[in-house]
């Protein structure tokens, strides 16, 4: 048994430069996922500036439901609140700002 005879690492490979116009697949991948994320985004901005309007009908309130985050959500009562309008999107009644509210919605008018 002569350990001291393994072979010697084979040297890697010097890598090819790539070129730049010249993308692998997972980079196009990669732009492509962001380039959809920025739709997205923007898709939802849109959404959301949608849903700050008075009386916003309840299936598109049920659709971009579906497409908000809670978060956004949330991002669109409190503005909605700021301009003393309901926070419920579906709703066209104004609100009346109490002291220390940050912002309202009525629940209970709106389930
Ligand atoms: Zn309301």
């Amino acid at each position: 048994m002569e350990e001291e005879k393994k072979k010697p690492k084979a040297k890697p490979k010097p890598k090819p430069k790539p070129k730049p116009e010249q993308k692998n697949e997972a980079q196009l991948q990669f732009e492509q996922v962001l380039r959809n994320n920025q739709k997205v985004l923007r898709f939802v901005q849109r959404i959301q500036s949608t849903l700050l309007n008075p009386g916003i009908p309840q299936e598109m309130l049920d659709k971009s439901a579906n497409v908000l985050q809670p978060d956004t959500f949330a991002e669109i009562v409190e503005e909605r609140s700021t301009s003393s309008l309901c926070g419920w999107p579906c709703c066209v009644n104004p609100i009346e700002q109490r002291p220390g509210e940050k912002y309202r919605i009525s629940w209970k008018d709106h389930r």
